[in-house]
Protein backbone atom coordinates (compact mmCIF):
# COMPACT_ATOMS: atom_id res chain seq x y z
CA UNK A 1 0.00 0.00 0.00
CA UNK A 2 1.01 3.92 -1.01
CA UNK A 3 1.96 5.84 1.88
CA UNK A 4 -1.59 6.70 3.95
CA UNK A 5 -2.47 9.71 5.63
CA UNK A 6 -5.16 9.14 8.24
CA UNK A 7 -5.93 12.82 8.75
CA UNK A 8 -7.07 13.05 5.21
CA UNK A 9 -10.48 12.19 4.22
CA UNK A 10 -9.87 13.09 0.42
CA UNK A 11 -10.20 10.31 -1.93
CA UNK A 12 -9.26 10.03 -5.26
CA UNK A 13 -11.23 7.57 -7.81
CA UNK A 14 -9.11 6.58 -11.05
CA UNK A 15 -11.08 5.15 -13.71
CA UNK A 16 -9.13 2.18 -14.80
CA UNK A 17 -9.50 1.35 -18.92
CA UNK A 18 -8.53 4.30 -21.21
CA UNK A 19 -7.35 6.38 -18.18
CA UNK A 20 -4.53 4.77 -16.74
CA UNK A 21 -3.14 3.64 -20.15
CA UNK A 22 -3.92 5.40 -23.61
CA UNK A 23 -5.84 4.64 -26.05
CA UNK A 24 -3.40 4.27 -28.49
CA UNK A 25 -3.17 0.53 -26.42
CA UNK A 26 -5.50 -0.52 -29.36
CA UNK A 27 -7.62 -1.89 -26.79
CA UNK A 28 -10.88 -0.45 -27.44
CA UNK A 29 -10.68 -1.38 -30.76
CA UNK A 30 -9.95 -4.64 -29.94
CA UNK A 31 -13.14 -4.47 -27.00
CA UNK A 32 -15.02 -2.81 -29.84
CA UNK A 33 -14.93 -5.90 -32.37
CA UNK A 34 -15.39 -8.62 -29.42
CA UNK A 35 -18.29 -6.99 -28.17
CA UNK A 36 -20.16 -6.78 -31.71
CA UNK A 37 -19.10 -10.50 -32.20
CA UNK A 38 -21.47 -10.79 -29.02
CA UNK A 39 -23.56 -9.32 -30.31
CA UNK A 40 -24.16 -11.11 -33.65
CA UNK A 41 -23.69 -14.46 -32.01
CA UNK A 42 -26.73 -13.38 -29.63
CA UNK A 43 -28.60 -13.05 -32.50
CA UNK A 44 -28.92 -9.21 -33.19
CA UNK A 45 -29.28 -9.01 -36.80
CA UNK A 46 -25.50 -8.00 -38.23
CA UNK A 47 -27.01 -4.57 -40.20
CA UNK A 48 -27.66 -3.35 -36.35
CA UNK A 49 -25.20 -4.62 -34.16
CA UNK A 50 -22.21 -1.55 -34.46
CA UNK A 51 -25.42 1.20 -34.06
CA UNK A 52 -26.30 -0.90 -31.38
CA UNK A 53 -23.57 -1.55 -29.38
CA UNK A 54 -22.79 2.09 -29.16
CA UNK A 55 -26.21 3.12 -28.53
CA UNK A 56 -26.07 0.69 -25.42
CA UNK A 57 -22.55 2.32 -24.76
CA UNK A 58 -24.22 5.85 -25.04
CA UNK A 59 -27.35 5.15 -23.20
CA UNK A 60 -26.39 2.89 -20.35
CA UNK A 61 -22.28 3.05 -19.78
CA UNK A 62 -22.11 -0.36 -20.63
CA UNK A 63 -23.16 -2.16 -24.27
CA UNK A 64 -23.30 -5.04 -21.81
CA UNK A 65 -26.41 -2.85 -19.86
CA UNK A 66 -28.06 -2.44 -22.86
CA UNK A 67 -28.27 -5.99 -23.71
CA UNK A 68 -29.34 -6.96 -20.33
CA UNK A 69 -32.04 -4.28 -20.59
CA UNK A 70 -33.48 -4.77 -24.19
CA UNK A 71 -32.78 -8.65 -24.62
CA UNK A 72 -34.12 -12.02 -23.26
CA UNK A 73 -31.79 -14.71 -22.02
CA UNK A 74 -28.53 -16.36 -23.86
CA UNK A 75 -27.27 -19.85 -21.81
CA UNK A 76 -24.19 -20.93 -23.49
CA UNK A 77 -24.81 -24.34 -21.96
CA UNK A 78 -28.51 -24.72 -24.15
CA UNK A 79 -28.48 -27.01 -27.23
CA UNK A 80 -28.25 -25.68 -30.38
CA UNK A 81 -31.74 -26.20 -31.16
CA UNK A 82 -32.17 -23.58 -27.90
CA UNK A 83 -30.24 -21.49 -29.35
CA UNK A 84 -31.84 -20.76 -32.62
CA UNK A 85 -34.87 -20.67 -31.04
CA UNK A 86 -33.33 -17.44 -28.72
CA UNK A 87 -31.56 -16.31 -31.63
CA UNK A 88 -35.54 -16.11 -33.08
CA UNK A 89 -36.56 -14.66 -29.53
CA UNK A 90 -34.06 -11.81 -30.18
CA UNK A 91 -34.67 -10.70 -33.54
CA UNK A 92 -38.70 -10.66 -32.35
CA UNK A 93 -37.31 -8.79 -29.32
CA UNK A 94 -35.06 -6.67 -31.24
CA UNK A 95 -37.78 -5.30 -33.65
CA UNK A 96 -39.98 -4.77 -30.80
CA UNK A 97 -37.44 -2.74 -28.39
CA UNK A 98 -40.00 -0.07 -27.72
CA UNK A 99 -41.59 -2.77 -25.45
CA UNK A 100 -39.02 -2.50 -23.36
CA UNK A 101 -38.24 -6.80 -23.03
CA UNK A 102 -35.93 -6.79 -20.19
CA UNK A 103 -35.06 -10.21 -18.89
CA UNK A 104 -30.91 -11.30 -18.44
CA UNK A 105 -28.00 -12.71 -20.70
CA UNK A 106 -25.35 -15.11 -19.78
CA UNK A 107 -23.01 -12.86 -18.26
CA UNK A 108 -20.12 -15.15 -17.35
CA UNK A 109 -20.08 -16.15 -21.23
CA UNK A 110 -20.15 -12.26 -21.82
CA UNK A 111 -17.41 -11.86 -19.72
CA UNK A 112 -15.39 -14.84 -20.10
CA UNK A 113 -15.67 -13.81 -24.13
CA UNK A 114 -15.29 -9.72 -24.39
CA UNK A 115 -13.20 -9.16 -21.43
CA UNK A 116 -11.54 -12.34 -20.38
CA UNK A 117 -10.17 -12.83 -24.07
CA UNK A 118 -8.66 -9.62 -24.97
CA UNK A 119 -4.56 -10.13 -24.88
CA UNK A 120 -3.77 -7.58 -22.68
CA UNK A 121 -0.58 -8.74 -21.93
CA UNK A 122 0.72 -8.54 -25.52
CA UNK A 123 -0.74 -4.71 -25.27
CA UNK A 124 0.03 -3.26 -21.91
CA UNK A 125 3.83 -3.60 -20.08
CA UNK A 126 4.05 -2.22 -16.75
CA UNK A 127 4.55 1.18 -16.15
CA UNK A 128 7.13 2.38 -13.58
CA UNK A 129 6.61 5.89 -14.05
CA UNK A 130 3.07 6.00 -13.60
CA UNK A 131 3.10 4.07 -10.39
CA UNK A 132 5.98 6.69 -8.83
CA UNK A 133 3.19 8.94 -10.10
CA UNK A 134 0.88 7.51 -7.84
CA UNK A 135 2.71 6.47 -5.05
CA UNK A 136 3.87 10.47 -4.16
CA UNK A 137 0.08 11.78 -4.28
CA UNK A 138 -0.62 12.99 -0.72
CA UNK A 139 -4.47 11.82 -0.43
CA UNK A 140 -6.06 10.17 2.25
CA UNK A 141 -7.54 6.99 0.15
CA UNK A 142 -6.80 6.23 -3.45
CA UNK A 143 -9.37 4.15 -5.08
CA UNK A 144 -10.47 2.46 -8.27
CA UNK A 145 -13.68 3.29 -10.06
CA UNK A 146 -14.45 1.31 -12.74
CA UNK A 147 -17.09 0.17 -15.40
CA UNK A 148 -15.10 -3.07 -15.95
CA UNK A 149 -15.70 -6.63 -14.02
CA UNK A 150 -13.64 -7.28 -11.37
CA UNK A 151 -11.53 -10.13 -12.99
CA UNK A 152 -10.56 -7.74 -15.99
CA UNK A 153 -9.59 -4.76 -13.47
CA UNK A 154 -7.14 -6.96 -11.55
CA UNK A 155 -5.61 -8.21 -14.27
CA UNK A 156 -5.14 -4.85 -16.01
CA UNK A 157 -4.03 -2.95 -12.47
CA UNK A 158 -1.36 -6.06 -11.99
CA UNK A 159 0.39 -5.94 -15.64
CA UNK A 160 0.73 -2.27 -15.88
CA UNK A 161 2.79 -2.77 -12.63
CA UNK A 162 0.29 -0.80 -9.89
CA UNK A 163 -0.70 -3.89 -7.75
CA UNK A 164 -0.57 -2.64 -3.93
CA UNK A 165 -1.20 0.91 -4.83
CA UNK A 166 -5.08 1.42 -4.22
CA UNK A 167 -6.76 1.06 -0.73
CA UNK A 168 -9.54 -0.62 -2.91
CA UNK A 169 -12.01 -0.68 -5.93
CA UNK A 170 -15.67 -0.11 -6.87
CA UNK A 171 -16.30 -2.30 -9.84
CA UNK A 172 -19.20 -3.60 -12.14
CA UNK A 173 -20.40 -6.24 -10.39
CA UNK A 174 -22.26 -8.26 -13.67
CA UNK A 175 -23.76 -11.18 -11.61
CA UNK A 176 -26.25 -8.95 -9.46
CA UNK A 177 -28.97 -8.34 -11.66
CA UNK A 178 -29.28 -5.26 -11.28
CA UNK A 179 -25.52 -4.06 -11.03
CA UNK A 180 -25.36 -0.19 -11.60
CA UNK A 181 -22.29 1.42 -13.69
CA UNK A 182 -21.37 4.59 -14.32
CA UNK A 183 -22.68 7.08 -15.54
CA UNK A 184 -25.52 6.38 -13.37
CA UNK A 185 -25.74 8.43 -10.16
CA UNK A 186 -26.40 5.21 -7.75
CA UNK A 187 -22.70 4.09 -9.02
CA UNK A 188 -21.23 7.03 -7.67
CA UNK A 189 -23.32 6.54 -4.47
CA UNK A 190 -22.21 2.84 -4.28
CA UNK A 191 -18.41 4.10 -5.14
CA UNK A 192 -18.64 6.92 -1.84
CA UNK A 193 -19.87 3.73 0.16
CA UNK A 194 -17.48 1.39 -0.78
CA UNK A 195 -14.21 3.70 -0.12
CA UNK A 196 -16.30 4.61 2.95
CA UNK A 197 -16.26 8.68 2.39
CA UNK A 198 -16.97 10.30 5.36
CA UNK A 199 -20.90 11.35 5.54
CA UNK A 200 -20.97 10.84 1.81
CA UNK A 201 -19.71 14.01 0.87
CA UNK A 202 -18.83 14.96 -2.41
CA UNK A 203 -16.47 17.37 -1.78
CA UNK A 204 -14.11 14.99 -0.16
CA UNK A 205 -13.94 13.09 -3.97
CA UNK A 206 -11.65 13.40 -6.34
CA UNK A 207 -12.10 11.80 -9.97
CA UNK A 208 -10.38 10.97 -12.84
CA UNK A 209 -12.18 9.34 -15.93
CA UNK A 210 -11.80 9.17 -20.07
CA UNK A 211 -15.61 9.30 -20.29
CA UNK A 212 -17.24 12.85 -20.54
CA UNK A 213 -20.67 11.43 -19.52
CA UNK A 214 -18.56 10.29 -16.29
CA UNK A 215 -17.01 13.65 -15.37
CA UNK A 216 -20.45 15.45 -15.68
CA UNK A 217 -22.02 13.32 -13.35
CA UNK A 218 -19.43 13.29 -11.08
CA UNK A 219 -19.31 17.38 -10.78
CA UNK A 220 -23.12 17.22 -11.09
CA UNK A 221 -22.89 15.72 -7.68
CA UNK A 222 -20.07 17.64 -6.28
CA UNK A 223 -17.04 15.74 -7.18
CA UNK A 224 -14.27 17.73 -8.26
CA UNK A 225 -13.42 15.42 -11.51
CA UNK A 226 -11.44 15.89 -14.28
CA UNK A 227 -11.41 14.80 -17.94
CA UNK A 228 -8.64 12.53 -19.02
CA UNK A 229 -7.80 12.57 -22.86
CA UNK A 230 -4.95 11.11 -24.70
CA UNK A 231 -4.49 14.33 -26.95
CA UNK A 232 -6.23 17.67 -27.31
CA UNK A 233 -7.43 19.14 -30.33
CA UNK A 234 -7.53 22.43 -29.15
CA UNK A 235 -5.14 23.09 -26.42
CA UNK A 236 -7.03 26.00 -25.10
CA UNK A 237 -9.71 23.13 -24.20
CA UNK A 238 -7.34 21.74 -21.58
CA UNK A 239 -7.94 24.86 -18.92
CA UNK A 240 -10.26 23.02 -17.03
CA UNK A 241 -11.81 19.07 -17.18
CA UNK A 242 -9.70 17.85 -20.56
CA UNK A 243 -6.46 17.26 -18.88
CA UNK A 244 -3.99 13.93 -19.24
CA UNK A 245 -3.05 11.65 -16.46
CA UNK A 246 0.58 13.34 -15.97
CA UNK A 247 -1.22 16.72 -15.79
CA UNK A 248 -3.89 15.65 -13.49
CA UNK A 249 -1.05 14.16 -10.85
CA UNK A 250 1.25 17.94 -10.62
CA UNK A 251 -1.84 19.41 -10.25
CA UNK A 252 -3.26 17.15 -7.57
CA UNK A 253 0.24 16.66 -5.69
CA UNK A 254 0.73 20.83 -6.12
CA UNK A 255 -3.14 20.80 -5.01
CA UNK A 256 -2.92 18.84 -1.91
CA UNK A 257 0.25 20.39 -0.44
CA UNK A 258 -1.44 24.30 -0.90
CA UNK A 259 -4.96 22.59 0.52
CA UNK A 260 -6.40 24.24 -2.81
CA UNK A 261 -8.66 21.94 -3.48
CA UNK A 262 -10.68 23.48 -5.95
CA UNK A 263 -7.43 25.15 -8.04
CA UNK A 264 -8.26 22.93 -11.06
CA UNK A 265 -12.06 23.14 -11.26
MG1 LIG B 1 -12.44 4.48 -19.00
Amino acid sequence: MSSSYPDDKRVFFFDIDNCLYPKTSGIPHLMKARIEQYFRDSGIPHTDVERLAHRYYVDYGLAIRGLIEKHPVVDSNETFEAKAQCAHSLFRSFRFLHMHVSTEVDIRDYDNKVDGGLPLEKLLTPNPELRAMIESMRVGKKWLFTNAGENHAHRVVRILGLEGLFHGMTYCDYLEPQFVCKPDRKSFTKAMREAGVQDQDPSLCFFADDSRPNVDMAVKIGWTAVHVKDKFKDPSAAGQYRLNLWSIFRLFCHSFGDEDTNAFV
